[in-house]
């Protein structure tokens, strides 16, 4: 008898489960957690780890970050209207800082708040190379990763499996996603995305990049300096979580051609100068 009510309740979570659909694959996506819920948790979470920073302003590089942030939102949101989803991005508020950190790192969360790290401009070498970065972060938090893991986090807790996720209080939810999140104090260690989200990112990013402007050529160039940082005793953080390796520098390079295709259908003709 138990055990039949737990499936029961697992089915009718599946059913609701099913209702998400991601509108870059159009595949149904494990979404337990809605907008209303996660990004209000992520808001607030993105304003502690801020408050608990060193946030640069008022420098080129700050004002790189925020400019090249802007025009990735603006060419991501033109990408999603041309392709149907009109007003998918209500509930977004998109915000771009950099952090002073020695951290090779750069992340999103839920809802478009994003962050780099300074540690990461060397690398970077030029604003094409952010955008690169810029445009694989936005799709992170475009196609809900974040709140596919943290569904997944529900799964994993059984908290979905009882039925009672609509009854979760805040502090449920608020610890969910510092689990699924990883975030701890002032430290934001994100856990890995899939390969399957990493490809996704890749994937449609370079094609946001190259709609906002940016020459997507230099996309496979930063995944081969990324590579070339990768050695030493300790690996970077974001290429903890982002492997730069042969594979993913051969999709890039292949991908390139497509994204500049997609961007002509956006009137986008030429790039700006990779400096
Ligand atoms: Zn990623």
């Amino acid at each position: 008898m138990k055990f039949n009510k737990v499936v029961v309740s697992f089915l009718i979570v599946v059913v609701i489960v099913s209702c998400a659909t991601n509108p870059f694959t159009g595949k149904k996506t494990m979404a337990f957690v809605g907008n209303d819920q996660l990004f209000p948790s992520a808001f607030a979470q993105y304003d502690q780890v801020l408050a608990e920073s060193k946030v640069v302003t008022g420098t080129s590089d700050a004002e790189m970050i925020k400019r090249v942030g802007e025009r990735i939102s603006v060419a991501a949101e033109r990408w999603l209207v041309a392709n149907g989803h009109h007003g998918y991005l209500d509930d977004y508020k998109w915000e771009y800082n950099l952090i002073e950190s020695e951290q090779v790192n750069a992340w999103c969360m839920p809802g478009g708040k994003i962050a780099f790290y300074t540690g990461i401009l060397p690398i970077a070498e030029n604003e094409t190379a952010i955008a690169a970065i810029m445009g694989h972060e936005v799709v992170h938090a475009l196609a809900n990763h974040g709140q596919q893991r943290m569904s997944a986090a529900y799964v994993q807790q059984g908290l979905a499996v009882v039925g009672n996720v609509a009854l979760a209080n805040d502090e449920q939810s608020l610890g969910i996603f510092n689990q699924s999140f990883g975030i701890a104090s002032n430290v934001v260690g994100m856990l890995p995305f899939s390969r399957a989200h990493e490809t996704e990112a890749d994937k449609v990013g370079i094609i946001i990049m190259a709609i906002a402007g940016y020459n997507p050529d230099e996309a496979a160039e930063l995944w081969k300096r990324m590579e070339a940082n990768s050695g030493g005793q300790s690996t970077p953080e974001f290429l903890s979580s982002h492997p730069a390796n042969d594979t993913r520098i051969k999709n890039l390079q292949e991908m390139a051609p497509e994204a500049k295709a997609e961007a002509k259908k956006f009137g986008v003709t030429s790039f700006r100068p990779i400096n």
